[in-house]
């Protein structure tokens, strides 16, 4: 058997929590999530949630505190959570069309930090059970990691490259949704910004995909063209009229039914090789109770987007074509 990439990393299925996180675990996280439910329903409030309002809380304060204890990670995550001031709604209203308003949108965010940005009409299901959102549209802003850093992941004491560009890419999706956040009301519309890590009122993988940012991996995340897996969302809602994009298909999902990459490099074994039913929704899902012990022990974990093909640069654009080639013939 080969040697694991890096010293941080445990084999698959050679590692087991520690008895202090074992006992953490009260109930399993899959029936919150709506794991076997055939019915469609709004997601629960659970992890990165505020850790008092859900029944992993203590373990989500385990694993922040294990996170932070990585060398520059404190100071990268306080970055994403601070957050800048929300102006007034401008009482002079932006009267363009749609069209003009939605490049404008588009020119604002791409030169205010983020990566790539969709755009999707609002769906209830994309709002977390007992929270509201008002606003028509959801804009969603990708931030791409720096593959170099993310793959040193996962992040200890001796090392924290990994989480720290975790951090920074969160920090980026903070400053980016205020500020589009506010030029949007100054142009006088609605606008609230949904940064990550802690969750809202938002899910944002949805409507990511809705808004043609990418398909679902395996592994639970997000894999956009552009750079795979190696990105972190952000989002903004609103009611300026603007244009939705649409979904796109590039192959990601049908690539994800033959490739097991992550399968394999997930020490606790957390990725479930087939698709299951979750919520109503046929899709690919993460045992949460495998992953997220690991995950908090390991500092935000990450090997599963790091090690996905998709986030390689040199390989991401073969795979694209290859995709294209079979997507075509299909
Ligand atoms: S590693 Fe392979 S199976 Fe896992 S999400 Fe990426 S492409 Fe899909
Ligand atoms: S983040 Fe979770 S699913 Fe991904 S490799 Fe780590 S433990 Fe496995």
């Amino acid at each position: 058997m080969s040697e694991p990439l890096n010293p941080r990393r445990p084999r698959r299925n050679t590692w087991q929590p520690k008895p202090e996180i074992s006992s953490l675990l009260r109930v399993s996280g899959n029936p919150i999530n709506g794991v076997g439910e055939g019915t469609p329903r709004r997601p629960s409030p659970f992890f990165w949630h505020p850790p008092d309002q859900h029944p992993w809380g203590e373990l989500q304060i385990v694993a922040r505190q294990n996170s932070r204890k990585c060398p520059g990670s404190a100071e990268a995550f306080q970055a994403a959570s601070s957050y800048p001031e929300l102006n007034a709604v401008s009482a002079t209203r932006n009267d363009a069309p749609a069209e003009t308003l939605t490049e404008e949108v588009r020119r604002f965010a791409l030169s205010n930090e983020a990566d790539d940005i969709g755009i999707a009409p609002m769906d209830p299901l994309y709002v977390f059970d007992g929270y509201a959102i008002d606003h028509p549209l959801v804009i969603v802003l990708a931030l791409a990691h720096n593959y170099e850093r993310l793959r040193e992941v996962p992040s200890d004491e001796t090392n924290g490259v990994g989480v720290c560009d975790v951090g920074d890419q969160y920090a980026k999706g903070t400053r980016s949704s205020y500020t589009l956040a506010n030029w949007i009301r100054a142009q006088g519309y609605q606008a609230d910004p949904y940064p990550g890590p802690s969750a809202g009122a938002l899910v944002l993988i949805p409507p990511a995909i809705a808004a043609g940012l990418g398909e679902l991996g395996k592994h639970g995340s997000l894999i956009n063209p552009r750079f795979g897996a190696g990105v972190r969302l952000a989002g903004v809602t609103t009611d300026m009229p603007l244009i939705p994009t649409s979904p796109r298909r590039f192959g990601a999902d049908d690539f994800c039914s033959t490739c097991q990459v992550c399968t394999q490099a997930c020490p606790p074994g957390a990725i479930t090789p087939k698709k299951q039913m979750v919520r109503g929704v046929e899709r690919w899902y993460v045992d949460f109770d495998k992953c997220i012990p690991y995950f908090a022990e390991a500092a935000s974990c990450g090997i599963c987007i790091a090690e996905c093909p998709w986030t390689r640069p040199a390989v991401r654009p073969k795979l694209l074509a290859t995709m294209a080639r079979r997507l075509g013939e299909g």
